[in-house]
């Protein structure tokens, strides 16, 4: 019996003409995502898509694992490939659907026909699948309303299937049919979920981190490492530029008062993205931020922070409550890895009584203190990037 991988698209069907390209990146993401399991073919079929492996013991499983994290993806399932008759197709349905009727009380057939030139209609095979099924699973009954098990069979112009039920795929847009945007990443809650939610849309992801060696360790910017390499999982490879952040922290810290201390970094860290971004082919910037959370995330510290920058800074999370955002990477897996206790570069140098509702002059005032566009030239020129893998 040989096995395959069914895939339906989702919101792509919506596509139009653009529906050929959409396909495309899906099924590029498809073999990059599982090119490490063994030779397969992906092809498309009839707003399907499907994963034939060309190879001994391939890990289904596993495969299946990978696929539920592909964005664009509406729904999948294994399922067992028949000649285009209906003796073999209850031959094959028999024993492959045991597992799935065995653990079922009730059930009912399906059947898509898109070969008129089959000679059974659909009704007809669903009846007599259906028969055989109840001859050889005594417990079993049809429930057209309300099955355990639905038992679908799909003759295609190009082939025969069964399978017993699919799963929910992860949505979205298949990754690189949205452009390319950076994610500033902490090595908080946030920042992952915000990066994983923007790749579910489609955006195709590079990374920016702030260390400020000695404050921040090797240990902090090695757990951002992970969390990059957890969302990969779903995004795709991820560059990572991390930016030399010290200095200007220091900077900062000794010129500047220090209510502004937060909000005037982050205005550093939005114009080094920017220069960074730009150079990687972005077009916009995100970030974990959510209205209110902390003092530097009332809506007028993100409307300060946001002057020095002309790109558009993108905020997935603005209006989610913390508990919401951390629903999403417990789903993701990134809550345990964020949750582990390293000092990200925010926490240094946190001021007692940041301003909760700073004035754009009084900012501007104070960053006028120091000279930061050679601090800024520096940081951007000792960027150190690197590709991170799921
Ligand atoms: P997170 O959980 O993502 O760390 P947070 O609620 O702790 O977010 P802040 O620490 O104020 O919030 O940071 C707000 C946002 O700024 C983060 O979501 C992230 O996008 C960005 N950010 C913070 N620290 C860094 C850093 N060291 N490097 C890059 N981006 C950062
Ligand atoms: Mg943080």
């Amino acid at each position: 019996m040989k096995e395959i991988i069914l895939i339906k698209n989702g919101e792509l069907a919506l596509k139009g003409l653009n529906r050929m390209t959409f396909e495309d990146i899906l099924i590029k993401n498809i073999k990059q995502s599982l090119k490490a399991l063994g030779n397969i073919e992906v092809k498309r079929a009839q707003s399907t898509i499907i994963i034939t492996p060309h190879c001994e013991d391939f890990p289904f499983k596993k495969a299946l694992d990978r696929v539920e994290k592909i964005f664009g993806i509406a729904a999948y399932c294994r399922a067992a490939v028949c000649e285009k008759n209906m003796e073999d197709i209850i031959k094959v349905a028999i024993p492959y659907l045991e597992e799935s009727l065995k653990a079922a009380k009730t059930f009912k057939v399906e059947a898509k026909r898109s070969d008129k030139k089959f000679p059974l209609t659909s009704p007809e095979i669903s009846k007599t699948l259906g028969g055989e099924i109840l001859k050889n699973y005594h417990h079993l009954k049809v429930d057209v309303h309300n099955p355990d098990v639905v038992v679908t069979v799909e003759v295609r112009d190009f082939g025969a299937y069964v399978r017993a039920g699919q799963l929910h795929g992860a949505g979205g847009m298949p990754v690189g049919t949205g452009g390319r945007a950076s994610i500033l990443i902490s090595g908080g809650i946030d920042s992952p979920v915000a990066a994983w939610m923007m790749a579910k849309r489609g955006i195709k992801l590079n990374a920016i981190h702030f260390a400020s060696p000695p404050y921040t360790s090797l240990r902090a910017e090695q757990k951002v490492k992970k969390l990059l390499s957890k969302v990969a999982a779903y995004s795709g490879a991820i560059p990572v530029g991390v930016v030399p952040f010290t200095e200007i922290q220091e900077a900062i810290a000794n010129n500047c008062p220090e209510e502004y201390f937060t909000l005037i970094m982050r205005r550093m860290m939005m114009r080094i993205s920017q220069r960074i971004a730009q150079n990687s082919g972005s077009m916009a910037l995100i970030t974990g931020e959510s209205v209110g959370q902390v003092a530097s995330q009332t809506l007028p510290a993100l409307v300060t922070t946001d002057k020095v920058v002309d790109m558009p800074v993108f905020r997935p999370l603005i209006g989610m409550d913390k508990e919401e955002i951390v629903i999403i990477s417990r789903k993701i897996d990134t809550f345990e890895t964020s949750i582990e206790p390293y000092e990200d570069c925010c926490t240094v140098f946190t001021p007692k009584h940041p301003r909760t509702n700073p004035k754009l002059e009084a900012v501007e005032k104070a960053e006028q203190l120091i000279d930061f566009e050679e601090m800024i030239e520096r940081a951007v020129e000792g960027t150190i990037f690197e590709t991170i893998e799921a």
